[in-house]
């Protein structure tokens, strides 16, 4: 059975997400991708590109920077209401989220408590009245419960005196507003239309934790989706869809995978109506993808605050607007450990040892082709296979160590198929194809390597 210990472990081994700054000690909960990881990572990103950009008629394409004007998080009321609940126990010094302390401890007893919606006053009350205790040590000595905003705030200007305050954005969502009319003009479209980017956020987390599910530097990809308001609702429906299709499509279980619709009591003040995709962790069910009805609240509060027209007219009446926003938003990282957990497998084989190995689809897999000489007299032969097939794919070229050993390690990292070249390639010109899941090996003639390997990796 999968646990999240195992997971860091075949990370860690193979190369895959390596935990950050380790060399001074590390820095809480910053991660690096390694080879195998920045590889899986640009796969998620490409995929989605392919599927919520580049294959929808009506999206185009953004990259947008980090640093924005700070009056953008004034108009979008991030510096304003973008804070946990923060509550610290007196006894141990630890550090909690509110609302996350009190759903742990109702969770873990299996009585249900709807948190949504309250003050930080309620949710103190709530403690109090349930006698919930620290995790940490155990005892009941909170403080109240404060505000904590979760921008990262730094300064832009070279003298002390004269620096600005600014923000590390902490969604990619207002680069996309901001550039709502630019967009609009350049491309030529109008409403509905939607607008993608993928890029860096930072969120100064209380609790990250949980591996890569909760970190405070981390990569969103979202859509905006600019609506006439009456095709809104349709439109939600239709991105709600097309998010669980592409999940489905990668081959995530879907027993693992659900749609949860916010109560009304959930809903941020901008929303009518928000649903999260959620995946069955081995610490629980998790938020994965927000898709959220934000109405026109983007474009109104920046319309007010910029004094710009951020109007759209419709095509026949000619009428002005305020375009509703459709918002699919997810996190790559998340993304990424789901598609791991979802991929790992241990196999009893005949012989009573195990097989980790991770089923990842064969478009995520990190490296694509393992090729392996059968001994090192065969390195040269196999070295030509290889520059004949990097620049289409990821394929890594490994002669060390036994073949039992090399396969093992491609399956830990979700490999799907292995080529060996043995001392027949020479006689028969074929090679030995490994299918990493069923494990059957079939021989294939070296010319047709190219055309075999585009039918399995086809989009
Ligand atoms: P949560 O309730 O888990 O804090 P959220 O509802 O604040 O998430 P959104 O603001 O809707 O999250 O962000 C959209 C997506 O961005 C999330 O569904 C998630 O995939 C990702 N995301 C948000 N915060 C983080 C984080 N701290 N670390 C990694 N991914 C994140």
């Amino acid at each position: 059975m999968l646990t999240m210990d195992k997971l860091v472990a075949l990370c860690r081994n193979r190369g895959i997400i390596f935990a950050g700054s380790e060399l001074y000690g590390g820095l809480a909960n910053t991660w690096d991708y390694g080879p195998v990881g920045v590889e899986l990572k640009n796969n998620v990103k490409r995929l989605w590109w392919n599927r919520f950009v580049q294959s929808q008629p009506l999206v185009v394409g953004l990259d947008s920077s980090i640093l924005l004007n700070p009056q953008v998080w004034e108009a979008s009321g991030h510096v304003g209401g973008f804070s946990d609940p923060l509550i610290d126990c007196r006894q141990c010094k630890n550090r909690f989220r509110a609302d996350n302390l009190i759903e742990d401890y109702c969770a873990e007893k299996g009585i249900s408590r709807d948190v949504a919606g309250l003050s930080n006053e309620g949710l103190r009350e709530l403690i109090d009245k349930e006698n919930i205790p620290c995790p940490s040590c155990g005892g009941h000595n909170f403080t109240s419960i404060r505000k904590f905003n979760l921008m990262f705030q730094t300064h832009q200007g070279v003298t002390d005196e004269n620096t600005t305050p600014i923000y590390l954005r902490p969604e990619t969502a207002q680069g996309i507003f901001l550039n709502f009319r630019t967009i609009s003009r350049s491309a030529r479209v109008s409403p509905p239309f939607g607008v993608g980017q993928i890029g860096k956020s930072f969120r100064n987390e209380i609790t990250p934790g949980n591996f890569i599910f909760r970190t405070r530097e981390f990569e969103q990809m979202e859509l905006e989706f600019f609506t006439p308001p009456a095709e809104a609702n349709t439109w939600y429906q239709y991105w709600c869809e097309e998010c669980m299709s592409f999940l489905l499509d990668l081959g995530v279980k879907k027993d693992n995978l659900r749609m949860r619709a916010h109560t009304p009591e959930e809903l941020s003040h901008y929303s009518v109506a928000t649903s999260d995709i959620e995946y069955l962790f081995p610490f629980g069910w998790g938020e994965i993808w927000g898709i959220a009805n934000r109405t026109d609240y983007d474009l109104k509060a920046h319309m007010e605050y910029s004094g710009k027209d951020l109007f759209a007219a419709d095509p026949v009446t000619n009428e002005k607007y305020i375009p509703y926003v459709v918002e699919p938003s997810v996190g790559v990282e998340r993304l990424l450990l789901m598609f791991l957990a979802d991929a790992y497998d241990e196999e009893e084989l005949e012989d009573g040892s195990t097989r980790v190995l991770l089923r990842l689809h064969p478009l995520l897999a990190p490296v694509k082709i393992g090729i392996l000489p059968l001994s090192k007299k065969l390195t040269s032969q196999a070295e030509e296979i290889r520059r004949r097939l990097a620049p289409l794919y990821n394929v890594e070229l490994d002669d060390r160590g036994s073949i039992g050993k090399r396969y093992r390690r491609f399956d830990e990292i979700g490999t799907p198929y292995c080529l060996t070249v043995d001392f027949q390639t020479e006689e028969d010109g074929c090679v030995t194809i490994r299918d990493r899941d069923t494990m059957e090996q079939i021989r294939l003639p070296l010319d047709e390597l190219e055309s075999y390997f585009a039918e399995k990796f086809r989009i």
